[in-house]
């Protein structure tokens, strides 16, 4: 079995479950000392996240892990430090509580282009320029500003550890909003690792009068952005990104792991190539994703692009009898399924006399496939998969639109 954790929905589910467990087990109003690795932690997971994120190319990551080391750094430097006093504390807390949320909605907001290059640099700066200017402030420590940044809006209960000062609370508001929109809107693992950053961000803020639970906090901020790359790094080399299934290099993994008894099919979409060359190259990526919808319409079928407008199937614990039958039906579903060109250049304003409206042009498609069982003379899945491909080529010579049994 396998937990698709690169998933959004259960890495949204892991995400919160990793704060949940946080919540429990953050020691609350503790003090004490940090011990070493907990005061190192905080950096190593971000700068580490930073790294990744430059390999990645993912700037909006980058961005953020750099602000999680920037926000360490201000705690360590100007609350925690050796003459830290109260007045810088209030200053730094109502600092961190607008920024914090309002650099995690501008790193997603500003376009992703990579990391290192000036779009890169320019959000370095961006980000350099706010730390100058706090760490200027936190000097000269305008005492108007701290009583404007804890000002009270309104009548909160006091949670206790959740207490953010109210233009901070507001920007959290507005920053939650946006990421959680975001989202919905694109469901990605990344998206989700950046809304439970936050919440772990914002808590520490709120608690950055305990260094133990602070520090806590924002390890377990930057860790879930470090997850969230990670699994999303695993989508990107085992998922192809046109159709949503799992690429050959899945394939060539989980083809180790099948049984005894299985059958392997190919599917190769005919005269893809003439598609191409009439519609144009959208249209053939449309109809790769409507020959991959109706692949994962028939039952018992693990589907994988093998490579251009070739499918790997494979029916684990099926024999061949069966399989043809459900083949038989997918090539005539994909055969029958008419594709509706939508029309490309759309005139801006709408034309004085509108041509008539007739049916939109329409395109049928066929596939050929190939099926093999394992049987006693295979090697291996690797040695059907062949076979599979040589009843493919047989389909094709006879005619392709057909389905043909090694
Ligand atoms: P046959 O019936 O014998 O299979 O002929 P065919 O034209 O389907 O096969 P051929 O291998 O000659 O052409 C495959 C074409 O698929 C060539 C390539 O440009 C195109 N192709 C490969 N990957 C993609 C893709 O991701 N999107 C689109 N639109 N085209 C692709
Ligand atoms: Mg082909
Ligand atoms: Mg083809």
């Amino acid at each position: 079995m396998t937990i698709p954790l690169h998933k959004a929905g259960a890495s949204a589910a892991l995400f919160a479950l990793i704060l949940l467990g946080a919540f429990l087990l953050v020691p609350r109003g503790g003090g004490g000392a940090s011990p070493p690795l907990a005061v190192f932690m905080p950096y190593l997971l971000a700068v580490g996240g930073a790294a990744v994120a430059v390999v990645f190319r993912q700037a909006r990551e980058f961005n953020l892990f750099l602000l999680l080391v920037l926000a360490y750094f201000g705690l360590g430097a100007y609350a925690w430090g050796p003459g830290a006093g109260q007045e810088g504390q209030l200053l730094l807390e109502g600092l961190l509580a607008l920024l914090v949320p309002l650099n995690f909605i501008l790193a997603v907001a500003l376009r992703e282009r990579g990391v290192l290059n000036h779009h890169g640099l320019l959000r370095v700066i961006l980000l350099a320029v706010q730390a100058s200017a706090a760490m200027l402030l936190l000097q000269l420590r305008p005492p108007a500003l701290a009583a404007a940044l804890h000002a009270r809006w309104f009548d909160l209960p006091a949670t206790g550890w959740f207490d953010l000062p109210h233009p901070g609370l507001a920007a959290a508001v507005a920053a939650l909003v946006f990421l959680v929109a975001r989202a919905l809107l694109a469901p990605s693992v990344l998206a989700n690792g950046r809304i439970f950053a936050l919440l772990a961000a914002l808590a520490a803020v709120a608690q950055m009068g305990d260094p133990v639970a602070a520090r806590l906090w924002l390890a377990i901020a930057a860790f879930i952005l470090l997850a969230a790359s990670v699994l999303n790094a695993y989508s990107l080399a085992y998922l192809d990104e046109l159709t949503g299934l799992p690429s050959r290099r899945a394939l060539k993994q989980d083809l180790q792991r099948l049984g005894r008894r299985y059958t392997l099919a190919m599917l190769d979409v005919d005269y893809f190539k003439r598609i191409n060359d009439t519609y144009g190259h959208d249209v053939g990526d449309q109809v790769l994703r409507m020959v991959a919808a109706q692949i994962r319409r028939t039952p018992g079928v693990r589907a994988y692009r093998y490579g251009g407008e070739e499918f790997a199937l494979v029916f684990a614990g099926r024999d061949a009898d069966e399989t043809q039958v459900q083949l038989e039906a997918l090539r005539q579903r994909i055969n029958e399924t008419p594709f509706h060109l939508r029309r490309r250049l759309r005139p801006r304003r709408r034309p004085e006399n509108p041509r008539p409206r007739g049916n939109p042009r329409t395109v049928f498609v066929s596939a050929s496939i190939g099926l093999a069982q394992r049987a006693a003379h295979h090697v291996d899945a690797f040695d059907v998969l062949k076979a599979a491909d040589r009843a493919l080529y047989r389909a094709k010579r006879s005619g392709r639109n057909q389905v043909v049994r090694a």
